[in-house]
């Protein structure tokens, strides 16, 4: 495989970033990851705006245009001959001297790894998986704002390592003060009586790509949502429920710690929303909009 690096399409081997660079030293920089169907990168301008926006936040200027980006994305798809494929382009301050201050870093590292997209199993999508709500909470958006999609993980990994420790396949973490936000990659939503609720960006999570396409999918179907600050007694005692992001798109969520979701199987609003979303992919793919 190829790796885009600095504007140079090098193979993997030879793809190497400095040990002082503050990616690796402090987890400085910024990240998107994106999702190629036969060949069209989903949603690319959405990415490519949180990105920059994700750069305003943390004071790190992308040099390079949108359409730059764009193009190194496409260009490095094709070094690859990938059509359907997972996308990771992150941006770190750069290689500096040992400190804090990002002017001490006069370059940004830009990296965009592609893989073959591999399908997730079926069966999870089938059966539905079992989240945890762990006792890692999310960081307060006053200490570390979740709308940076940050190289620093820690808080998430943190939460990710008890998930693996229950045995269930994703995490939900609740804010600060105890209410529902979302999972380590994922946002949550679920049903109650017909209609479809999910954390606020105000309960301190990452404004999902996903998780707005899915909300206007239902407002289309005349699926009521709403948005608001939820107790883990709600997702416990809700219908349906299922967690979203770029690559897994909807998988349904069938028991949260020992509670069982609904019957104990997806949803029927879960599927039709699901369907909605690969709908929306084939306009996309048809006509490059949503
Ligand atoms: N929340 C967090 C913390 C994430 O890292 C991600 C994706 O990586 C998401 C939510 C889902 O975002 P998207 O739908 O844009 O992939």
């Amino acid at each position: 495989m190829f790796i885009y690096l600095n504007g140079r399409l090098v193979p993997e081997e030879k793809a190497r970033v400095s040990v002082f660079d503050h990616g690796f030293l402090y987890g400085d920089g910024i990240y998107e990851t994106m999702r190629a169907y036969c060949g069209v990168v989903f949603m690319i301008d959405e990415h490519i705006r949180r990105l920059f926006r994700s750069g305003e936040l943390i004071k790190l200027k992308i040099v390079r245009p949108p359409d730059e980006i764009k193009r190194a994305i496409y260009n490095t798809l094709s070094k690859n001959r990938l059509k359907d494929a997972y996308i990771r382009l992150s941006i770190s301050r750069g290689p500096g001297e040992i400190g804090l201050d990002p002017g001490l870093c006069p370059k940004p590292t830009i990296v965009i790894i592609t893989k073959r997209f591999k399908e997730y199993p079926e069966e999870i999508y089938k059966k539905g998986v079992r989240v945890s709500i762990v006792k890692t909470r999310r960081n307060a958006p006053e200490a570390l704002n979740p709308k940076i999609k940050s190289l620093n993980f820690l808080n998430n990994i943190l939460a990710k390592i008890e998930a693996k420790e229950a045995g269930v396949y994703e995490a939900v973490m609740l804010n600060y003060r105890g209410y529902l936000a979302e999972g380590t990659i994922t946002n949550i939503f679920f049903v109650k009586d017909g209609s479809l609720f999910t954390p606020s960006v105000e309960a301190g999570i990452l404004d999902g790509i996903t998780r707005k396409l899915i909300m206007k999918v239902a407002k289309g179907n005349g699926v009521k949502v709403e948005e608001g600050l939820y107790t883990p007694e709600s997702l416990y005692g809700a219908d349906e429920a299922f967690i979203t992001n770029t690559t897994l798109e909807i998988l349904p969520v069938t028991k949260v710690d020992n509670k069982t979701i609904g019957n104990g199987i997806p949803g029927p609003i879960t599927g039709e929303l699901h369907k909605g979303y690969k709908e929306e992919v084939e306009r996309y793919l048809r006509t490059g909009k949503i």
